[in-house]
């Protein structure tokens, strides 16, 4: 096993104009499980085909434990790649699909055998050996993937979107399957995904991409409870954060009727009279017309169950609004709620610049 490190790694596409991948720095610990997640063309691909081979490092190194891979070919990096298509042989059996890399590498048959047995057993796979891929259910070739990854025996797992084939439900199954796969395994793995739901539940830490820009790196908690900048603010969390233009006002954030207070030293540093603010949507307190807070009218509430969420727009401006109430006592669309944030959860931006203004998450890089 070994961490992989991203050390002003640079990736400028030839007639380019930006590189797709800008001065990334990053660690990932041994066994730990980082997830890759951003917008589609975001740098997330090229990043794992740089620390693949699979793509030219323009700038900066790529490392795997201490040793420089940066000009290392793919085959002689031991990593091993799950790709979002499988790329499984049709006219192989799962079994010889499985071993094919093993057999390359000239393993001995026995080992072979004995590699792709112990795989099989932890995925579920032992019956479905014989079968040819068609033959099987989506879900089993994506096992089948990963088993071919598994028997390799690498020191990092690499995996583009190896979900993104598999209908809702399976997806949800499967992502648990394989982050407890990788925590038994304990192999370090990069992770690629566009689906903050999939970062938040699989990542031990999760790194977010804008533009081919790191914007932070952190646990799941911390990029949830402290985004570095309305961008991640606004991409970790579903449905996601509010955000909204509030003035600055003695001794915090007016908020419709309300002062919220808020620690002076952040609103010293904002540019401007204005700050952006960030609530979540379980952060509001829901109260009737008339009480102290923003007004918003309700346009629909979505019942979850337990849980609703009200959709509404502030009262005399467009700013749309979410807010989760009782799924069981809730307002009515056309009604109009007054809505304050729980002091604790607000998140305030520089309108400017778009950085938080509070204290930072503790950089854990
Ligand atoms: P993501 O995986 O986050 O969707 P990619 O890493 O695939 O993003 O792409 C990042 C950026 O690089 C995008 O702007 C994309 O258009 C560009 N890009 C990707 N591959 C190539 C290529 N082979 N040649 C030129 N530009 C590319």
């Amino acid at each position: 096993m070994a961490s992989v490190t991203f050390d002003d790694a640079t990736r400028l596409y030839p007639g380019g104009t930006r590189p797709a991948v800008d001065n990334l720095n990053l660690e990932v610990g041994d066994g730990e499980f980082l997830v890759l997640v951003g917008p589609s063309g975001c740098g997330k691909s090229t990043s794992l085909r740089m620390l693949a081979g699979l793509e030219e490092v323009n700038d900066g190194r790529i490392l795997i434990g201490d040793r420089d891979v940066t000009d290392v070919p793919p085959k002689d990096r031991d990593i091993a790649m799950v790709f979002q298509n499988y790329a499984l042989y049709p006219h192989m059996t799962v079994a010889e699909n499985m071993g094919f890399a093993l057999k390359i590498a000239g393993v001995n048959k026995d080992e072979r055998a004995k590699r792709v047995q112990d795989a099989a057993k932890l995925l579920d796979l032992e019956q479905y050996l014989n079968r040819k891929p068609k033959a099987l259910s989506g879900g089993q070739r994506q096992r089948v993937a990963m088993g071919r990854a598994i028997v390799r025996e690498p020191q990092v797992f690499l995996m583009d979107e190896p979900l993104s084939n598999l209908d809702a439900k399976l997806r949800v199954q499967t992502r648990t399957q394989i982050a407890s796969l990788q925590r038994r395994l304990g192999v370090t793995t990069v992770y690629v995904t566009h689906d903050q739901t999939e970062a938040l539940t699989m990542g031990d830490r999760i790194a977010v991409l804008k533009d081919g820009v790191l914007q932070q790196v952190g646990t799941p908690r911390d990029l949830y409870e402290k985004p570095n900048n309305v961008f991640v603010a606004g991409f970790i969390g579903s449905p996601a954060m509010n955000l909204f233009p509030a003035p600055i006002a003695q001794g915090g954030i007016a908020f419709g009727t309300r002062v919220v207070p808020v620690e002076s030293t952040a609103l010293n540093r904002a540019h401007g009279s204005q700050v952006t603010v960030g609530v979540r949507p379980e952060d509001f307190i829901v109260g009737p017309a008339g009480a102290d807070g923003l007004a918003v009218k309700v346009d629909l509430v979505e019942e979850l169950g337990a849980d609703g969420y009200l959709y509404g727009h502030v009262e005399g401006s467009d700013a749309q609004i979410v807010a989760r109430v009782d799924g069981r006592a809730h307002p009515m669309a056309g009604e109009t709620v007054s809505l304050l944030p729980t002091p604790d959860h607000i998140h305030v931006f520089d309108a400017e610049t778009g950085e938080r203004l509070l204290d930072k998450a503790i950089a854990s890089a």
